[in-house]
């Protein structure tokens, strides 16, 4: 019996050796002799990483954004950095990405930033502010402007360093399931809308509520909620949204530009080789610029595709819905800095940079916009005109 077992043994241990040798060769024709970081017996160090995001897996858009960083750490390291993607709830479920980065359970995360305000209050000033910068301007903000070296001092006490993970440009105002006619309208309305806005959703007479996105369609489908806001066309088509929301309002005052984050634990990047972490710098870098492009190209895309094969209504908020929320995001944005010494300091450099590019971006995007509508046919936003 016992010689009987030898050979399939002997095959099995020599297609495990082969397949090593041929894993090790790739190994080294991927990374290249150059770049492989080599221990003292010649062999590649490969480092793992977990990156866990707030999104369902497999989500376009929010959810394509960390798997792209991913892939492009993966390449630009010749495999020397591997990092694999889960999505919410596969390790820690949406509003636990964060803790998780912090203690080191996953070394990177992707989510948005005013998910942890019960935590940090200040941290909604790197998704959203109502009635805030557009991604452009925020994006200057952070990288030209002093906001991402604000960012990182209001995680450090965490062991977190952010990047910006990407944005989403202007949001919609959202699916409602009521007319909204008037400011009276959003009395007793429940709505999913978190961060800031949540707050001044409150405060304008509505009742925000906080749901991740994996349950916002059920929720609205069996009148949980009243409304949902979530992103835009693109991410909104493919939660179905359009099958349970009867009116499809904008823009989103709430979410001007709502940016996205890409974040790390401190010690796992500190103890990266430095070549490996210029290589998450710009990874995270490009993974940023990258998302706004596929929101615009898609959002677009999405928008026509909403209007010709589910004929969504699409209305403007009117003025005096638009006056309330913002008398009520006065409000929230004061109570926040009064009781935030952080926010208070984050609020300074956010709103003298907004002030600033407001003014500029007057005689630029705005002027340019302006003209462009005046000088080209108008656009609509019925299914006729789409076709
Ligand atoms: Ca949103």
């Amino acid at each position: 019996m016992r010689e009987k077992q030898v050979l399939p043994v002997i095959v099995v241990g020599l297609t495990a050796a082969l397949v090593a040798v041929i894993a090790l060769w790739t190994l080294d024709r991927v990374a290249g002799p150059d770049q492989a970081a080599s221990s003292q017996d010649g062999s590649v160090e490969v480092i793992e990483w977990k990156l866990v995001t707030t999104w369902p897996k497999g989500l376009p858009g929010l959810g394509a954004a960390p798997e792209n960083f991913a892939r492009r750490v993966n390449e630009a390291s010749g495999g020397r950095l591997r990092i694999k993607v889960f999505g919410a709830g596969e390790i820690v479920p949406t509003f636990e990405v964060f803790d998780a980065v912090s203690r080191g359970v996953a070394e990177a995360g992707h989510g948005a930033a005013y998910y942890w305000k019960g935590k940090i209050p200040a941290s909604v000033f790197y998704t959203a502010v109502p009635f805030g910068m557009t991604a452009q301007e925020a994006n200057g903000w952070l990288h030209y402007g002093g906001g991402l070296e604000l960012w990182r001092e209001l995680y450090a006490p965490f062991g977190v360093v952010p990047f910006a993970g990407g944005s989403t440009g202007v949001q919609m105002a959202g699916w409602f399931n009521i007319r909204l006619n008037s400011r009276d309208d959003l009395e007793g309305l429940k709505m999913r809308i978190p961060g800031l806005a949540g707050e001044v959703f409150d405060a304008a007479g509505g009742s925000a509520v906080r749901i991740a996105g994996g349950e916002v369609y059920t929720s609205m489908q069996t009148g949980v909620i009243d409304a949902v806001e979530w992103v835009g066309p693109y991410n909104d088509r493919t939660l179905g949204l359009m099958e349970v929301g009867d009116y499809y309002y904008y823009p989103g005052w709430h979410e001007p530009g709502a940016m996205l984050e890409t974040i790390v634990n401190a010690e796992a990047l500190a103890a990266l080789p430095e070549d490996l972490q210029a290589i998450v710098r710009v990874a995270a870098r490009a993974t940023n610029t990258d998302m706004l492009d596929d929101f615009t190209a898609n959002n677009s895309e999405s928008l026509q595709i909403l209007l010709t094969e589910f004929d969504t209504e699409v209305l403007p908020l009117p003025d005096d819905v638009m006056d309330a929320l913002y008398e009520s995001s006065q409000v929230a944005i004061e109570a926040l800095v009064n009781a935030d010494p952080l926010a208070k300091k984050i609020a300074a450099s956010y709103f003298a940079f907004a002030e600033k590019v407001r003014t500029y971006h007057e005689i630029s995007e705005r002027a340019y916009f302006n003209v462009r509508n005046r000088l080209l046919p108008p656009v609509s936003l019925t299914a006729e005109s789409a076709e």
